[in-house]
């Protein structure tokens, strides 16, 4: 039995994880005990802590954590700032390695023409980067304000190792994506990641800057296997890679660190359609199959693949989002049993 953390938070986060919990339950030969815990927006709202104590403390005492998506636009910090509970759990937890695969499920469901197979894993450094100071406040009678990359010679080590041990599992090819001709931060970070490089002297590198990266990624999807970079960049090419493969609904990931992990889609609260019953959860669901996968349980993860797969061969099946007339429940429904 696994014993897992679920955090539904705000918006669609709530619904989407509904409906993987379903398709969990539904697996054959593997049973889960769930725990939930208030976060988010809606939990400031009621407590005045978007992560309380016990929160925090309570789903380290699980095997893995499942996230739906926290945060709404209207719930601020008194500086403007979102709630972003999900980042400060990040942070907390040391969860340095945020994994976002991106398949093209269905030729159809992607906006390129010829698109191929699109199957690669961006890893996005988690903890530092650009985000670095982002607990920082500034007014605006200040003269300016400053953001920080932070780039850490351990950090970058542990994240590229990640990339390269990820790649010999796949088709043992990495992509850098930096700025290194521009900023000193990220020629540091390039230089670290030569030295990993020669480690894994069987797996190949490419070197991309990341405005060349957003071109790429339209053009030759389907060269890359494993992409890493820093957080801020990372945060940026996830969403445009997303698009490649029929929109956030569709990218899942999970946040690795040493101790602890945290799945969850790659998409935020939507809170355009929250409270409809149309938000695609396949994300979520891609994103337990993650979870499987690194509690050590590959066959239920493969499992969970093979039944997006299945559902996602006949066309009709899909929700508003990708064209499709599906809500919430009923595309959960379809994985389940596909799943069962
Ligand atoms: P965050 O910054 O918290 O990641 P965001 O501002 O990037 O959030 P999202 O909440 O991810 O925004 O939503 C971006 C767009 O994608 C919205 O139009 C939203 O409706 C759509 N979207 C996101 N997730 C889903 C989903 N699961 N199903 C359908 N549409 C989605």
């Amino acid at each position: 039995m696994f014993d897992i953390a679920l955090l539904p938070g705000d918006g669609i986060g709530v619904d989407v994880v509904a409906e993987t919990v379903k398709v969990l339950r539904a697996l054959p030969g593997v049973s889960f005990a769930f725990t939930e815990y208030p976060a988010g927006a809606a939990e400031f709202l009621r407590s005045g802590d978007p992560l309380p104590e016990p929160t925090m403390l309570g789903i380290q005492k699980h095997q893995a954590i499942l996230l739906g998506a926290m945060g709404m636009p209207s719930v601020r910090w008194p500086s403007g700032k979102e709630m972003t509970p999900q980042i400060d759990i990040r942070e907390k937890l040391d969860l340095y390695c945020g994994l976002r695969p991106i398949k093209l499920q269905h030729p159809s469901d992607g906006p390129l023409k010829n698109p191929g197979a699109i199957d690669f894993v961006i890893v996005r450094e988690s903890t530092e980067g650009l985000f670095w100071k982002r607990g920082h406040q500034y007014t605006t009678d200040l003269p300016e304000a400053l953001d920080t990359m932070r780039i850490s010679r351990a950090g970058s080590e542990r994240l590229f190792r990640s990339s390269f041990d990820l790649a010999r599992k796949r088709r043992k090819k990495v992509t850098l994506v930096d700025k290194a001709n521009v900023l000193p931060s990220m020629a540091y970070f390039r230089g670290i990641f030569d030295e990993i490089a020669q480690e894994y002297p069987d797996v190949e590198t490419e070197r991309v800057y990341v405005d060349a990266m957003s071109l790429f990624l339209v053009q030759r999807p389907q060269t890359f296997d494993v992409v890493v970079t820093e957080n801020m960049f990372g945060d940026i090419i996830s969403d445009l890679a997303a698009g490649l493969i029929g929109g956030m609904g569709m990218a899942p990931s999970g946040d690795i660190g040493p101790k602890y992990a945290v799945f969850q889609p790659s998409h935020g609260s939507a809170p355009d359609i929250a409270g409809k019953g149309i938000a695609n959860p396949v994300a979520t669901i891609l994103s337990a199959a993650m979870m499987l996968d690194w509690l050590g349980d590959s066959a239920s993860a493969r499992r969970i693949e093979a039944a997006v797969a299945k559902v996602f061969a006949d066309p009709a099946n899909r929700t508003r989002d990708m064209g499709g007339s599906l809500n919430t429940q009923s595309m959960g429904d379809l994985v389940a049993a596909a799943v069962a």
